[in-house]
């Protein structure tokens, strides 16, 4: 039931922070790297997620012009393919996949258009005409800014996909905000960061690396939700290379055209279908271990669950779950993964330029995943939406049902003998529940898979405590990174604080 709207739906929708009116348009953009970096790992994993990125500002972005050396391809692209042709032409291939060409990126030996902006990543480059952005990202650091400010000589020698996918993220949020237009905030100049402390920088030197995730063993893990964040999470576990990682990934909703601005594992390709199934083939081809379920959560506890490894699959029988991270939008969602009591819990999230990631500590005083998000009164809805039906015709009410793709034949079933359980009630309540389609956009969400993955690698693979925070929050609008705790909410659904009582007090036996 896909809604007929554009890749750029979510991005031009109006954000609190950016101009009502979109400042340019069809900008074009140079990506020069030099050979050091084009060669490395570090560097094709920034160019390729910055492409992969900029191809989706459909609308902001119109052309992408790789001005990098001829280098042999090491890494895969997002989708899982391999080739070791020429990274130019590899990166080329990404708007194809991505977008259908919506955006038209080529390769090319000398400046052949004049670029609005012009990104060099890693080493500054000669500034031509335009903006020119230095990005560069390495290890668990990133940085991002003016070219005068840049540090030099940064050695591209790490394997780890955060530092570069996060000066990837924010120099797209870069190009972004000169397209919208900010009336808040500002552009980056001088901003490094440490994903390892959460440390932030005008420099380099005095950033913190943090240990290599090569041949780290991370215990298997549930995955609830595949959108935005999801995609983003998957997708830096497609190039973290983990010794054995193993995730199940639930979510029973498609891809519509407009999931493609920030669905970062997705391509064209993949619209109508289940959102598991991009990010199964993806990292099935990246040989990470995964298991899509396309299906609720409450269907997943109940189903057969066939081809899942095992361990996770013990889990979900005994309801004795382990390792789960949130990548879920909606409060009732929430609700149901803070119900599965998990021993560890991290989620990541967005709102408007914001992204967020949290730790769900069961420590006396602090929040749940449950706090703050209250299930949605999805029966007042369906109610509502019923209601405003039965005043139309039932002419009128067909064309409005099919503008939201929705077949007339089974609503009018229902509306003339309301039955639960029915096609009909599933439609309208699909409808009625539907978001309204939110502002979103690619780099904010991958910030936040970025603060996820950080967290939970950190906690998880290195046992290093949180120290900063359970709360990370990273403002894309003037580049701010913070770290803060979250207290319980007082009506909490769930129920937490009451729940930790019950558990810390010695029962007789105990005592
Ligand atoms: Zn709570």
């Amino acid at each position: 039931m896909a809604i007929a709207a554009g890749i750029s739906d979510r991005h031009l929708r109006g954000a609190e922070g950016l101009a009502d009116k979109p400042l340019h348009l069809a900008q074009r953009v140079r990506i020069t790297m030099n050979a050091v970096w084009a060669s490395s790992r570090a560097g094709q994993l920034l160019a390729s997620c910055l492409v992969n990125l900029l191809t989706r500002q459909v609308g902001l972005v119109s052309e992408i012009e790789i001005l990098i050396p001829p280098v042999t391809t090491v890494i895969r692209l997002a989708n899982g393919d391999f080739t070791d042709g020429p990274l130019e032409q590899s990166l080329v291939r990404i708007a194809a996949w991505a977008v259908n060409d919506r955006v038209k990126v080529y390769a090319s030996r000398a400046p052949a258009m004049d670029a609005d902006i012009t990104i060099t990543v890693g080493d500054s480059a000669s500034a031509g005409k335009g903006i020119t952005l230095f990005a560069a990202g390495n290890g668990w650091k990133a940085w991002v800014g003016a070219p005068e400010h840049a540090p030099k000589g940064i050695a591209p020698d790490k394997s780890n996909p955060l530092g570069p996918f996060l000066a990837a993220a924010l120099v797209a949020g870069e190009v972004f905000k000169r397209g919208r237009g900010l009336v808040r905030g500002r552009f980056l100049t001088a901003n490094g960061y440490s994903l390892w402390t959460g440390q932030q920088s005008t420099g380099w030197d005095d950033l913190q690396d943090g240990p290599a995730l090569t041949g780290g063993q991370l215990k298997p893990l549930h995955i609830i939700g595949a959108g935005a964040v999801g995609n983003g999470l998957a997708y830096i576990l497609a190039y973290a290379e983990l010794a054995d990682a193993y995730a199940a990934i639930i979510d029973d909703d498609a891809y519509d055209t407009t999931s493609l601005n920030r669905c970062l594992l997705a391509g064209h390709g993949d619209v109508g279908d289940p959102k598991v199934e991009a990010i199964e083939t993806s990292l099935k081809k990246h040989d990470v271990g995964i298991y899509g379920f396309e299906g609720t959560i409450s269907r997943y506890l109940t189903a057969p669950r066939t081809g899942l490894r095992s361990d996770l699959a013990r889990q979900a029988s005994d309801l004795a779950f382990d390792l789960v991270v949130s990548c879920v939008d909606r409060g009732g969602s929430r609700q149901d993964i803070q119900g599965l009591a998990p021993s560890s819990l991290f989620g990541g999230s967005t709102l408007r330029l914001v992204a967020r990631s949290d730790f769900y500590p069961d420590r006396p005083g602090a929040a749940c995943l449950s706090c703050f998000n209250p299930p949605e009164q999805d029966g007042e809805k369906l109610r509502a939406l019923e209601k405003k039906l039965r005043e139309l015709s039932e002419a009128q009410r067909s064309v409005l049902l099919r503008e939201q793709g929705i077949d007339p034949a089974a609503i009018e079933a229902y509306l003339a003998s309301p039955k639960c359980g029915t096609l009909g009630e599933a439609a309208l309540l699909d409808l009625a529940t539907r978001s309204p389609g939110e502002f979103s956009v690619g780099f904010v969400s991958l910030g936040a898979a970025i603060l996820l993955a950080s967290k939970l690698f950190r906690q998880v693979l290195f046992g290093s405590p949180t120290d900063g925070g359970d709360v990370t929050v990273l403002n894309f609008l003037n580049g701010g990174l913070q770290n803060s705790f979250l207290g319980a909410d007082d009506h909490c659904h769930w129920g937490c604080q009451e729940r930790r009582r019950r558990i810390s007090v010695p029962c007789d036996v105990c005592a």
